[in-house]
């Protein structure tokens, strides 16, 4: 536990519950694959001191005073950013990917133009179009989908939309894919129609900055990301961009969406990159693709239907259809077994988004609390036994305890 005193002395309740979340990221395999743990030092960065100070405006050019250490800070942050990802210029004030995403369409469209981006059933995001998100309300959408056969991203199908509908912007990146995104043929397809191309890598982040996926940022006009996804910071976005458009992608973020930075998670992110920028972070980036490869064998070995029949990058989906199983009981039954995913949609689900039939799943935290391709057969294992008996109860609290003695070995960065 880390010491929280004052908290615990003035607020008994809230910090019974820190205490009781910090007790199951530790007993837990968490294989969300959006979630990680960070380290002690970017907890500390974000729960410092900066949190009290308003920086609205860029380092040099701010509207309170006061700013003497914040504007060092968030150039630290920026320079660490345009260092380990080679952009051009770098905005980290994004409050998280979601407000990032935002500010890349008020830099470059008017509401009514059109965008065009992976659909949220086939593995896209909420903002890259869906009807339920802004992206979607103010926007004219044109969804490409996965292909039917193969679960892969068809160039030739996207081109052929792209030349029909003529995007104003055309999204690259995704939450559920479980392969890499071929950059140069989006880059072509923006070529041929004259459109922006906004790669946005907050689930795999991660995997660039490691080197195990390529990179968007020589072939993308703007790319937008999260911190703390694969990228192992504190929860925040982060936007990089050719320098034509970096004024416009500044202006966008403040003052277009956003007011005033916060400054504590600013810190945060400059940590997180100089973890992301050592030696050590590639070979974590690495292991967690051999960790999802593992993973995959193990289960397909097991009669699991993987979408496209494996993962290149750090995650899974999987049809549970075969198994006769909605993604859902499986979900829970995992997660009472102490394994923790979600449910989620496959390509072409047949059951609706609340219950759909399949699960989603990445090895970006386990990775980082240090399993490797043995844990992995091991989770496997009791995956299988979790999904084929959802409901037998004794051998789920077996296979918690289980769990619970596998992850004592492997304490997680930032959990004592
Ligand atoms: C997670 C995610 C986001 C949004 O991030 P938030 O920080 O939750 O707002 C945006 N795009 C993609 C592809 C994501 O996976």
């Amino acid at each position: 536990m880390h010491r929280m005193e004052n908290l615990k002395n003035y607020d008994s309740e809230i910090y019974s519950l820190i205490e009781k979340e910090e007790k199951r990221q530790f007993d837990k395999i968490r294989m969300i694959a959006s979630e990680n743990y960070v380290s002690k030092a970017v907890l500390e960065a974000s729960g410092s001191v900066l949190t009290n100070k308003y920086s609205e405006g860029y380092a040099g050019k701010r509207y309170y005073e006061g700013q003497q250490n914040i504007d060092e800070i968030e150039t630290i942050a920026i320079e660490r950013a345009k260092e380990l990802f080679g952009a051009d210029h770098a905005n980290v004030q994004p409050y998280s990917g979601s407000p990032a995403n935002m500010a890349v369409y008020l830099a470059f469209i008017k509401p009514g133009d059109t965008i065009m981006g992976l659909a949220l059933p086939h593995g896209g995001h909420l903002t890259h179009g869906s009807k339920v998100s802004i992206s979607g309300k103010y926007f004219n959408v044109v969804s490409y989908e996965l292909d039917k056969e193969t679960g892969l991203l068809n160039y030739g199908t996207i081109m052929e939309l792209a030349k029909e509908h003529k995007p104003k912007i055309i999204v690259a990146g995704h939450s559920a894919y479980p392969r890499q995104l071929d950059f140069k043929k989006f880059r072509e397809i923006a070529d041929e129609v004259g459109a922006i191309l906004f790669v946005d890598m907050a689930h795999f982040a991660g995997l660039v900055a490691g080197g195990v996926h390529p990179s968007p940022v020589p072939y993308a006009d703007v790319v937008s990301t999260t911190t703390h996804k694969s990228l192992r910071g504190p929860r925040g976005g982060m936007l990089l961009c050719k320098e034509e458009h970096a004024k416009a992608i500044d202006k966008a973020v403040f003052p277009g969406i956003q007011g005033g930075p916060h400054n504590h998670t600013t810190a945060a992110i400059a940590v997180a990159l100089k973890e992301a920028l050592e030696p050590s972070f590639k070979d974590y980036a690495a292991q967690i693709v051999k960790n999802a490869k593992a993973l995959a064998d193990a289960l397909k070995e097991k009669g699991y239907n993987l979408i496209t029949g494996g993962t290149d990058n750090h995650l899974l989906l999987i049809d549970l259809t075969n198994k006769n199983v909605t993604g859902k009981i499986a979900a829970k039954a995992l997660d009472n077994a102490g394994i923790v995913l979600n449910y989620n949609a496959v390509p072409y689900d047949t059951r609706k988004p609340f219950d759909p039939s399949g699960i989603r799943l990445g090895t970006s935290s386990v990775t980082s609390r240090g399993f490797r391709e043995n844990e992995m057969l091991m989770i496997a294992d009791w995956m299988d036994q979790i999904i084929s008996n959802p409901e037998d109860e004794k051998m789920l609290e077996k296979i918690a305890g289980d769990v619970k003695d596998l992850c004592a070995k492997f304490p997680p960065p930032g959990l004592d």
